[in-house]
């Protein structure tokens, strides 16, 4: 762990380790917030007294249901759905669906824990909660993945609701699930509730930025962390993990705001590429072709692939791990700071480990947690909530506006959070503590529930 529980909150950990055995990822992100509030309940002793950090570790709701459905063969396969509604304090929740083979509980767990914080500071009227299932969607057919989206819907639906929860895509969720998820919605009820998923396509209720919106906006995040340091990303060379949603369009801004992607990754390895990531090869091959890096390496005379390996042993100014939660682990990053790295900005949801988040603090490396880099996509997914509701449609200009002024406002109230508590330069303190405060407070006016 990057640091010690503080003695104030070490009971609250104990309880949280008590109740949820075996969750470990869940674990990992209550202890990381928890290390943060000792210095806030100081200061806030009604919150120790109305339990309200206990209470915020407890989800609202947890659902878990069975997901039959047929494979092309007509073979009959059983997933596991979850929705965990964590709070609900500021807003409907609000967080993504992930269809990955390694979801379970405590993994929707913790993502949905870190997703209550992150929508706090986004500002915007938003509660926590995420989703998903043990589903693999690699290697299904459309038709399949179609069968498995209505299956998943025909129990999820009921728990849903513009103003009661709003889930939206994360990893193996994207436009095509979207839309299959919201197909089955809407015949279900009867209702075209456009607010009811975010992430749908342009045509029917989508909004413009919403699929670049948490790449561009952990590069916003990284500009505004280099700003404080009085630079720019002039001349930086990058390497970002993954090369899903999150990557492509965090290389992408990377590339407009004046830095150079070199390397990015899947599960299969990672492909170094000196000239530049060439953007539109990438998603040619991942998007449209739903192939692998290699592909990529194959087609580019300047990129050879590493099969398996560490995309950290590339040597960078600005790393941005996107690909998912733990796979920046404490060997990796005293290599990122051995080659000079200078800024670890998380695209992905708690992708450094504790042992790396202590070697960023011990070599003065900025580092930027996810639930405030990459608060971009929900962000957007609430202002995509907010055209839906009142039946408009912004342009990219305006969104994207938007979106890097979100980002900016983010990064100065961590970075201002931190000063005032008293760890200058501390981001995770500063995202976790304004994040908390804010839901702390509406919490508490709610009363005891
Ligand atoms: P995608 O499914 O689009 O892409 C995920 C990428 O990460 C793929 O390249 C995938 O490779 C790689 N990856 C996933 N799991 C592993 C693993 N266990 N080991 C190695 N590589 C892996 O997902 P997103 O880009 O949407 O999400 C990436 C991260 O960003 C996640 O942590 C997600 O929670 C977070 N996030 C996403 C948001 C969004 O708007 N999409 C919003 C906020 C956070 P492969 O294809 O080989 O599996």
């Amino acid at each position: 762990m990057s640091g010690e529980v503080p003695a104030t909150v070490q009971g609250i950990y104990e309880e949280v380790l008590r109740r949820n055995p075996g969750e470990t990822e869940f674990h990992q992100a209550v202890r990381e917030v928890l290390e943060s509030l000792a210095v806030v309940l100081g200061r806030h002793r009604e919150y120790t007294e109305m339990k309200t950090v206990e209470r915020i570790c407890e989800p609202e709701r947890q659902i878990i249901f069975r997901v039959p459905w047929q494979d092309d063969r007509g073979e009959v396969w059983i997933n596991r759905g979850f929705r965990v509604e964590f709070n609900s304090a500021l807003g409907p929740y609000k967080g993504g669906l992930r269809f990955h083979p390694s979801v379970n509980l405590g993994i929707v767990k913790f993502l949905g824990f870190e997703q209550i914080f992150k929508n706090a500071l986004t500002g915007m009227p938003i509660g926590g909660g995420k989703g998903g299932s043990d589903f693999d969607p690699k290697g299904r057919s459309d038709a399949e993945v179609m069968r498995f989206c209505q299956s998943f819907m025909t129990e999820l639906y009921r728990h849903l609701g513009e103003y009661t929860d709003v889930p939206a895509g994360d990893i193996g969720v994207g436009a095509r699930e979207i839309g299959y998820l919201f197909g089955q919605y809407k015949r279900i009820t009867n209702r075209y509730e456009s607010g009811v998923l975010t992430g749908k396509g342009l045509g029917w209720g989508g909004a413009l930025v919403r699929t670049e919106a948490t790449g561009y906006g952990a590069a916003f995040f990284a500009e505004a962390m280099m700003a404080a340091r009085g630079e720019t990303f002039e001349g930086k060379r990058v390497v970002i993990s993954g090369s899903g949603n999150v990557a492509v369009y965090g290389i992408e801004k990377v590339h407009q705001l004046g830095g150079t992607a070199v390397a990015c990754s899947d599960s299969s390895g990672y492909v170094v590429d000196e000239k530049g990531i060439d953007l539109d090869l990438l998603k040619q091959v991942k998007e449209v072709e739903r192939g692998r890096v290699d592909t990529y390496a194959q087609r580019r005379d300047s990129a050879t692939f590493v099969a398996g390996g560490s995309v950290w042993d590339v040597p960078c100014d600005v790393a941005i791990p996107s690909a998912t939660q733990n796979e920046l682990d404490g060997d990796a990053a005293a290599v990122l700071a051995r080659n000079g790295c200078r800024y670890v900005v998380e695209g992905a949801n708690m992708p450094a480990t504790p042992a790396a988040v202590k070697v960023f603090r011990d070599t003065g490396i900025g580092f930027a947690p996810g639930k405030a880099a990459n608060a971009g996509g929900v962000a957007t997914s609430a202002l995509e909530m907010q055209q839906n509701a009142s039946r408009d449609r912004w342009t990219f200009e305006h969104s994207e506006a938007r979106l890097a002024e979100i980002m900016r406002d983010i990064h100065a109230r961590c970075h201002e959070t931190a000063e005032e508590y008293g760890s200058p330069g501390d981001l995770v303190l500063g995202a976790n503590v304004a994040g908390f405060l804010q839901v702390a407070e509406a919490v508490h006016a709610h009363g005891l529930i």
